[in-house]
């Protein structure tokens, strides 16, 4: 066939003939394995805070600079843990962005609360307008998520939970290690809950935590899912919650001690891999800077992100029209196989659960769901994000080039894909 344009879709040859997968994380070391390996050696079961559990909470307490941290069997259930010792209840509503990974909000449907969806900003951030618009006497708290590891603006979140007499969490799934004038987030709220899980800047496979510098808080979050020994050593016999020790609040969430000693392996290189994640994130702002159709984002001065993904704004009328999709078509075909729309998390007005909840959680059989035009910017944002993976390592760096290459390549013949 004779190639009539250079695109690799249109016959041409590709930019990047590497085979995949170009990215995976979490990154092993030989340290990680013989940490786990020894950790099979000397205990499978953690059922205090104590070995790698103590020492995995110990150095989280010092990376976000929090007094209490409890780590959980994932990070949904650190969300569920907690709201429940937040004191979120039924009847209770919470403001949770309309774009996020459902598990932000769908552990309140567990405790009888109320997600309340607000829509968000052109980055994907908290829309405090729209929030204020959804306050209501029944509103407790209000979520603040760092998505994509791009911290929240903390400052107008601060203000505006302040001023409504709100409570403030987070959920920095996204975002381990970012910090907004300084001050890692997960340190801002009342509690903020993290996850592990595998592709998280921090991993432990499977995991996550709740940070609080609330010491009854901590008491509560203990209670909800860390049952017996854990709850009878360090909550205090004579505190008014020491009679729940044994029971905690029925259900168990601890994390696995081999998935700790991961994590816990790991924690002390998050700082370097964040710093080579910056690295590669300024290098492709810049290559992406000024090609037409694609939007590279533009953290405040006083905003260091975690970089989870490098998160693109495309928009096709700079580009003859071109849909999302088929541009996405050119860049893999280019051999940029790892760019993508995101999937999961993505506007949750669109999840049925969030619509009618009532047909597997009979609690909420009255639960009325957003309407289906609502949250136009959640939906905006959401389709028009085209993301890509952010390297740490300077062998990656010819990956990194590649990458911006291709969707350089195929903004710059977009006219050949429309005609
Ligand atoms: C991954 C994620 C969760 C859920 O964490 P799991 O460990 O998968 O249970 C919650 N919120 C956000 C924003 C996430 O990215």
């Amino acid at each position: 066939m004779t190639a009539t344009s250079p695109l690799a879709l249109l016959g041409g040859p590709p930019v990047i003939d590497a085979p995949g997968p170009h990215f995976s994380w979490p990154p092993i070391e030989d340290g990680d394995v013989s940490a786990v390996i020894g950790q099979m050696m000397s205990a499978v079961s953690i059922p205090d805070r104590s070995g790698v559990v103590a020492e995995l909470e110990d150095s989280l307490v010092s990376f976000l600079g929090v007094r209490h941290v409890v780590t959980t069997c994932t990070g949904t259930a650190a969300l569920h843990s907690m709201y429940a010792a937040a004191g979120i209840g039924p009847g209770d509503e919470v403001i949770v962005p309309a774009l996020t990974f459902h598990a932000t909000a769908t552990p309140l449907f567990h405790l009888g609360a109320r997600p309340v969806l607000a829509d968000v900003g052109e980055h994907g951030q908290l829309d405090l307008d729209d929030a204020a618009r959804h306050i209501t006497p029944r509103t407790k708290a209000v979520v603040a998520v760092h998505l994509w590891g791009l911290p929240e603006n903390m400052d107008a979140l601060a203000d505006f939970t302040a001023r409504h007499d709100l409570m403030l969490l987070e959920d920095g799934s996204h975002a381990h290690g970012a910090t907004w004038r300084g001050q890692p987030v997960g340190s801002f709220g009342r509690a903020a809950a993290f996850s592990m899980n595998g592709p998280k800047p921090l991993s432990a496979g499977e995991g996550g935590f709740v940070a609080t510098d609330d010491t009854e808080l901590y008491y509560r979050v203990l209670l909800h899912g860390q049952y017996n020994k854990r709850c009878r050593r360090e909550i205090p016999a004579v505190h008014e919650l020491a009679p729940y020790a044994v029971t905690g609040m029925g259900l168990k969430l601890r994390i696995h001690p081999l998935a700790a000693a991961l994590a816990h392996a790991q924690l002390p290189r998050l700082k370097g891999y964040l710093a080579g994640r910056e690295a590669v994130a300024d290098r492709m702002r810049r290559a992406l800077h000024n090609v037409p159709g694609i939007d590279v984002p533009h953290p405040p001065p006083h905003a260091r992100s975690a970089w989870y993904a490098l998160p693109l704004r495309y928009d096709p009328d700079q580009l003859t029209g071109l849909p999302v999709e088929r541009f996405i078509d050119a860049v893999h075909a280019e051999g940029a196989i790892e760019v993508d729309m995101p999937g999961s998390t993505r506007p949750l007005g669109d999840h049925q659960l969030f619509h009618t909840p009532g047909a597997v959680l009979p609690g909420y059989a009255d639960h009325q769901g957003p309407a289906s035009d609502n949250f136009t910017n959640a939906r905006r944002v959401h389709g028009s994000t085209v993301k890509l993976p952010v390297w740490h390592r300077d062998q990656d760096l010819h990956l990194t080039e590649a990458y911006t290459a291709a969707i350089i390549k195929v903004a710059n013949h977009h006219k050949e894909l429309v005609k």
